[in-house]
């Protein structure tokens, strides 16, 4: 709640600045807001802070309308998260072809709504927390494109694109791989047969697995190498042709600019969580950024809503 003294003071009682407007990202930068003395050093600098922070919450606001606001509030889950990602694409100009798909999992965490897998470039959205349609849905899904803004970012810089793409293939592959193992582990080579028709699409893949099971450790090692080889080879592919479509759309990022550094530290954040980005490491820059959107666009949300 750290903008609540900020609204309430009277800085913000002006006529110039509504508080409502300000909310709904209608109000442009308070220009006219004064703080004494405009030589004094002190007050510029807090001055360039309220800047930077309403130009920052401004930023992150996603337009909508109250048309939009009651049309969603009576559509399922589903179709809420459907229809959200339409505006948040619009508001964000993102290209819909490259809007992160979200998908619906169980996240093992009842308190957490949803959450960015930087690794795939998926939004899951936890099946176990039962959030519906509202403000609180609608934050949460602005928090997580926040999240692939960031990634896109990473994704345009020169330096470091295609090392995040190698690190985000390499460990997919090996956890797609490690849960694959972990489903059918205990699969018998007698029951191979009954599984044939059902598991089709992956039936040759997991005959040779339960064939390197049967074998022994070392062939299970080698096996397990040689799969995550290919599953990667594949990851990537798909990760430079989503690359590419950013780059042609968005352009690259040259080395050694302010925004080749701001890209640095998104892929720090990324790789400090294990790439399931919100859940331990609150204070990155990612996380900072993203909660910043969640909490501007609740309270957007909100308003679009009463009034
Ligand atoms: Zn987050």
């Amino acid at each position: 709640m750290i903008i609540k003294p900020i609204i309430s003071s009277d800085l913000y009682k002006s006529e110039n600045v509504n508080k409502r407007h300000f909310v709904s990202c209608k109000a442009a930068l308070p220009a006219n807001l004064k703080l004494g003395n405009k030589n004094n050093v002190t007050n510029k600098k807090i001055t360039n802070f309220f800047k930077k922070f309403f130009s920052l919450l401004s930023e992150k606001c996603i337009k909508i309308k109250n048309a939009d606001v009651k049309k969603l509030s009576k559509l399922s889950v589903s179709d809420f998260l459907v229809e959200s990602q339409k505006l948040i694409a619009k508001s964000k100009k993102y290209d819909p072809e490259t809007m992160a798909p979200v998908v619906f999992a169980p996240l093992g965490n009842k308190k957490l709504a949803m959450v960015y897998d930087a690794t795939s470039n998926v939004i899951y959205v936890n099946t176990e927390n039962k959030v519906k349609p509202g403000a609180m849905l609608f934050s949460a899904l602005a928090h997580e494109y926040e999240h692939m803004a960031q990634n896109m970012q990473i994704l345009r810089t020169k330096s470091i694109g295609a090392k995040a793409i190698d690190e985000y293939s390499e460990i997919q592959a090996q956890r797609n791989i490690s849960n694959f193992s972990e489903m059918y582990k205990n699969v018998k080579k007698e029951e191979l047969p009954n599984l044939k028709e059902q598991l089709a699409d992956i039936f040759p893949f997991l005959e040779s697995f339960v064939q390197a099971k049967d074998s022994g450790e070392e062939a299970l090692r080698v096996w397990t190498q040689n799969v995550t080889k290919t599953e990667k080879a594949t990851i990537k592919s798909n990760w430079l042709n989503l690359q590419k479509m950013i780059v042609e759309k968005y352009g690259e990022i040259e080395p050694n600019t302010k925004e080749a550094k701001i890209s640095e530290e998104y892929y720090k954040g990324f790789m400090l969580d294990g790439s399931l980005v919100g859940f331990k490491k609150l204070s990155t820059k990612n996380e900072i950024e993203a909660y910043t959107s969640t909490f501007i666009n609740f309270y957007n949300y909100l308003l679009k809503k009463i009034f």
